[in-house]
């Protein structure tokens, strides 16, 4: 049975609690550009992060690197960008529309939004033709053909033409990896879903050079870490499925190909979020040609030099934050109570908020002990200190914004110096000596579970 579509829901709970917001909202909106609002950048920051923790820091293989957006526009035409990063176009001459033609069926006909375009009787699609997806600006104050350069439209390039500077630089040995995170532009022709596909969006992408022949062994290696890690933000494994490229959507130089799909709900289902691809040499190649510069790495070892082969593992950092929002949004009753709750279950690692902090009531030395503590605490984890309203409602509104922990001040915390830490995930309750606080929020932290249950530490 498909997963229900929640993605109406998430839009209005990601405005009203400040994860995602329309870009250019007061003026009516930008074609598929979205903003992060304080809730979202903190969640989508620590997607980064982890990621960057997982691909650069614990390892000793694979660098770091921030290339610029702008580059050579030679890059473009090597890469085979200009002649060939384009997508199958249709216009409908009954309502005007465009779309994708590969992808008539995600979309619905506008006329008649329970068909696909192409199903109702009075469209007519024309015949496919190429539209390429760069967006184009210029260089300097002349706007005239030799000034064009494009917005990246992946951040993979800056890590080809760089992968001499930063072996040389390092001194790394094949096999090694660069990884970087980074802002991408496509000029997609039906974007949508609300940040599913986005004209501007960041990707996380990390290229492993390895000697020819060993490729396909690192590739497997490579293919299981990237959905290791997936499975380590949370995601149910039941939303997780790999996706073999066929002969058809290989790309000639491409030796093979997987998709990590997940399972988005609705009639969106199980859609990419990364892809792992074994690209053979062919991008340095490709450059060593197009610049003339040699890009032969020299293993001094066995006294031979070579183009190496690239495994890329390419993620897109809102597709995934999507992903994690789906997957986190949960509708739930509360035993005892009349009204459920909207719970956001990220994994505490991943949350925006760690700990809601709530003096039960306005007096009594209540706020200074809960303010004291949230300006401790606040040195380590973000906290949101809430004094406002019934204590239920206080905890319902960090269960909407997906708070791991809420820690309450009552009566007797002013006498005997300890809180109640309650757990979002199964509103179990300790009772906690304040001065132990820091420590227990950073062993769950460091337990890295992908839930918060009061069983686990204290
Ligand atoms: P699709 O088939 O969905 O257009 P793709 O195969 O062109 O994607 P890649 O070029 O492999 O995608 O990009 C790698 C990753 O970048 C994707 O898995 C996705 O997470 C992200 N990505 C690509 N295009 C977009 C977009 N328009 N909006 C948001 N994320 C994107």
């Amino acid at each position: 049975m498909p997963r229900p579509d929640v993605l109406d829901s998430l839009v209005s709970l990601a405005k009203r609690r400040g994860f995602i917001f329309q870009s250019s909202e007061i003026y009516g909106g930008t074609g598929s550009v979205w903003d992060y609002g304080p809730l979202g950048v903190e969640l989508k920051n620590n997607v980064k992060q982890r990621w960057w923790h997982a691909m650069v820091r614990e390892r000793d293989d694979v660098e770091g690197l921030d290339a610029a957006i702008l580059m050579h526009p030679r890059v473009w035409e090597a890469s085979g960008h200009v002649a060939g990063f384009s997508d199958p176009l249709v216009d409908c001459k009954a309502c005007k529309a465009r779309f994708r033609a590969d992808k008539l069926t995600d979309v619905a006909c506008p006329r008649k939004p329970s068909k696909k375009p192409g199903e109702h009787t009075d469209c007519q699609l024309t015949e496919p033709r190429q539209f390429n997806l760069m967006f184009k600006t210029f260089m300097g104050p002349v706007e005239d053909s030799a000034a064009v350069v494009y917005l990246r439209p992946e951040t993979a390039q800056g890590i080809f033409v760089n992968f001499l500077n930063v072996q040389q630089a390092t001194r790394q040995k094949v096999p090694f990896g660069i990884a970087q995170i980074g802002k991408a532009f496509r000029n997609e022709i039906t974007p949508g879903n609300f940040t599913f596909r986005t004209r501007e969006f960041e990707q996380m992408e990390m290229q492993f050079f390895v000697e020819p022949g060993t490729d396909m062994e690192h590739f497997e290696r490579w293919k299981q870490a990237r959905l290791d890690w997936h499975l380590g933000l949370g995601l149910d494994r039941d939303r997780l499925e790999f996706h073999q490229h066929t002969e058809k959507e290989l790309a000639h130089y491409a030796r093979a190909a997987f998709d990590i799909n997940f399972d988005f709900g609705g009639s969106l289902g199980f859609q990419e979020i990364e892809g792992v691809h074994n690209r053979s040499d062919f991008d340095l190649r490709q450059h060593q040609e197009f610049s003339s510069k040699k890009l032969e790495y020299v293993d001094q070892v066995q006294n031979k030099r070579y183009l190496p082969y690239v495994l890329e593992t390419s993620v897109g950092a809102d597709r995934v934050t999507l992903a994690i929002l789906v997957n986190a949004l949960r509708e739930e009753a509360v035993p005892g109570e009349q009204e459920g709750r909207t719970v956001m279950g990220f994994h505490p690692a991943l949350a925006p908020i760690k700990a809601g902090i709530f003096p039960l009531t306005k007096k009594d030395g209540q706020p200074e002990m809960a303010d004291k503590l949230a300006a401790a605490l606040r040195k380590k984890f973000t906290v949101f200190y809430d004094e406002a309203g019934a204590i239920g409602r206080r905890y319902r509104r960090q269960d909407e914004a997906g708070t791991p922990f809420g820690i309450t001040i009552d009566g007797d915390s002013t006498k005997n110096d300890d809180v109640t830490i309650r757990f979002r995930d199964d509103m179990g309750q300790i009772r906690v000596s304040t001065s132990k606080v820091a420590e227990v929020l950073g062993a769950y932290l460091d337990a890295d579970h992908a839930r918060a249950e009061s069983t686990r530490v204290g």
